[in-house]
C-alpha cells in the first residue's frame, strides 16, 4: 500500500479514526523494555562530544568532517578528531526541529526534495543553531578539512563543499563506483589507489606525517568495533529478540562516530553482555514477539519512539535492518589497510548493484526468521530507498514473504503521514496474523 504524501490535516481522509489511533498510541500502556546499557551510551557519546569541543578550542588539534561511510579509519589515524554531520543531521531530525530549519537552506537554492540531512544541517547552521548548544558548543566545530566518499550518494561532496566555501578549508575524497555487481580487482586499486592520494592534503591540515602503523592500528580497532556491532545485531536472530530496530538506530552511534577507536569496542562489549544475559532470562525487546519484520532503508527519526510503541503494542519485533547492518566493516584488514579499507567501503549494501541487495535481503530475511518486510520509501533519499525499480516485487516472488511500503522521509515530517502509516502498518500486521 502506497500513501499519498505532502498532504495537509483538511486533506487527510482518515482525520478521526487517526486521531482515536493516535490517542490509543499515546495513552497505550506498551512498556518498551529499555536498554540498560543506554546510560552507558550516553557516557560514550557525551564523552565523544567532550573531546570534539576540546579539539575545536584547542588550537594545536585539528578537526576533520567526515561522511558517515567515508574514511575515518585514516583520520583518526592521523590524530584528528572527526565530525560527522550525518550524525548532526540525524540529531536534528531525532529532536523534531528540521521542519525549522529546511526552509532556510531551500531559500539559498537547495531544493526540498534532495537530502533532509543536507538541508537541516545546512538550514540550521545558517541560523546559527546546532542540538550541540546543549553540550556548550557555541557552533558546530570549524573543520580544518572536509573528507568524503561517494559510496553513499553525491549529496555528500554537495553538502560538504557548502562548508568548504564557508570555512574556506580543503575539500578532498573518494569517488566510488555506483551500483558495483562484481567487485573486481579494478575497483579496488581505483579506491585504494584513491585512499593514498588523500595523504599529501591530510598531512598538511593535520601538521603531521601519515604513520602506516597507526593506520594498521587504527584499521584494526575498526575491524573489532564492527564485528562487536555485528556480534550485537545477530543476537536478534534468538526467538524473542533481545534488541530491535529501534534501540539499534539509537546504540548505532559509537560505530558511526567513533569506529577505528577503542571507545566504540568498549561500548559494544557492554551491550553485548547485556544482551546474552536478556536472553538467558528471557527478556525481549517487545514484550510479546509475535512477528518478526525487516525494515528496509532510513529510520524515521522524529516518529522513532512512536513507531517503537506501535510495533510493540502489534506484538511484532523489527529484527534486523539495511541501515543498521550498513556499518559492519568486517573486510578490514590491519594487515591490509588500504586494500581492504577500498574492499570495505565498496562493498557496503547502498553502493551495490539491485542484484547484489536483493541477494544480501534475501540471506538476512532467512536468517533472522522475518515475517515481513516493511520498505520505508524516503522522500529525500533516493538511494536508501528500495522499492522503487521493483525491488520489493521480486523479492516477493523469490521468497513468499509479503511486504508494506510506507512513504515518508529521515527528517522532513512533512513528508509523512503518521495517520495514514499506522493504519497502514496495523492493517500489515493484522494481515501477517492470518498467514
Ligand atoms: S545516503 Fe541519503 S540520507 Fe544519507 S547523505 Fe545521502 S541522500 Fe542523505
Amino acid at each position: 500500500m502506497k500513501e499519498s504524501m505532502r498532504f495537509s490535516k483538511k486533506e487527510n481522509l482518515f482525520g478521526k479514526i487517526a486521531e482515536q489511533m493516535k490517542e490509543k498510541l499515546t495513552s497505550d500502556k506498551t512498556e518498551l523494555v529499555k536498554l540498560r546499557s543506554a546510560s552507558d551510551l550516553r557516557v560514550t557519546m557525551d564523552a565523544y562530544f567532550a573531546r570534539l569541543k576540546e579539539a575545536a578550542e584547542t588550537w594545536n588539534r585539528k578537526v576533520a568532517w567526515c561522511t558517515s561511510v567515508g574514511p575515518a579509519e585514516l583520520l583518526y589515524s592521523m590524530g584528528f578528531d572527526v565530525y560527522f554531520p550525518e550524525n548532526h543531521g540525524a540529531m536534528l531530525g531525532a529532536g523534531k526541529n528540521a521542519d525549522k530549519y529546511i526552509p532556510t537552506a531551500v531559500a539559498h537554492g537547495y531544493s526540498p526534495d534532495i537530502c533532509s540531512y543536507l538541508t537541516s544541517d545546512i538550514g540550521a547552521f545558517l541560523q546559527n543553531e546546532t542540538p550541540l548548544q546543549k553540550s556548550d558548543f557555541t557552533s558546530v566545530p570549524k573543520p580544518d578539512i572536509l573528507v568524503f566518499n561517494t559510496n553513499q550518494c553525491r549529496e555528500v561532496e554537495d553538502w560538504l563543499s557548502f562548508y568548504a566555501r564557508h570555512f574556506h578549508v580543503p575539500i578532498v575524497g573518494i569517488h566510488t563506483p555506483l551500483s558495483i555487481d562484481e567487485l573486481t580487482p579494478e575497483i579496488i586499486k581505483s579506491v585504494s589507489d584513491q585512499y593514498r592520494r588523500l595523504i599529501p592534503d591530510l598531512e598538511k591540515a593535520a601538521g603531521r606525517k601519515f604513520d602506516i602503523d597507526s593506520f594498521r592500528e587504527t584499521v584494526g580497532l575498526s575491524h573489532d568495533g564492527c564485528v562487536l556491532w555485528k556480534e550485537v545485531l545477530q543476537k536478534a536472530k534468538h526467538i524473542p529478540s533481545p534488541i530491535n530496530f529501534f534501540d539499534a538506530a539509537v546504540h548505532m552511534g559509537p560505530i558511526v562516530v567513533m569506529r577505528g577507536t577503542r571507545y566504540a569496542i568498549d561500548y559494544y562489549k557492554i551491550l553485548l553482555t547485556e544482551l546474552e544475559e536478556r536472553i538467558k532470562t528471557n527478556i525481549s525487546a517487545v514484550a510479546e514477539e509475535r512477528f518478526r519484520i525487516y525494515w528496509e532503508g532510513m529510520p524515521i527519526w522524529y516518529r522513532l519512539s512512536n513507531l517503537a510503541k506501535l510495533f510493540a503494542r502489534l506484538d511484532a519485533c523489527i529484527v534486523a535492518s539495511t541501515y543498521c547492518n550498513s556499518w559492519i566493516f568486517d573486510d578490514l584488514d590491519r594487515n591490509d589497510p588500504f586494500e581492504s579499507s577500498a574492499l570495505a567501503y565498496a562493498k557496503l549494501f547502498i553502493v551495490r548493484s539491485d542484484r547484489i541487495k536483493e541477494n544480501v535481503l534475501e540471506r538476512l530475511l532467512k536468517e533472522f526468521t522475518v515475517h515481513g518486510i516493511i520498505y520505508h520509501e524516503s522522500k529525500t533519499c533516493v538511494r536508501n530507498s528500495n522499492n522503487r525499480f521493483g525491488m520489493q516485487n521480486r523479492l516477493f516472488r523469490q521468497t513468499g514473504i509479503p511486504y508494506l511500503e510506507v512513504n515518508g522521509d529521515l527528517n522532513d515530517p512533512r513528508c509523512y503521514s503518521e495517520e495514514q502509516s499506522i493504519i497502514a502498518i496495523e492493517t500489515f500486521i493484522h494481515q501477517l496474523s492470518g498467514r
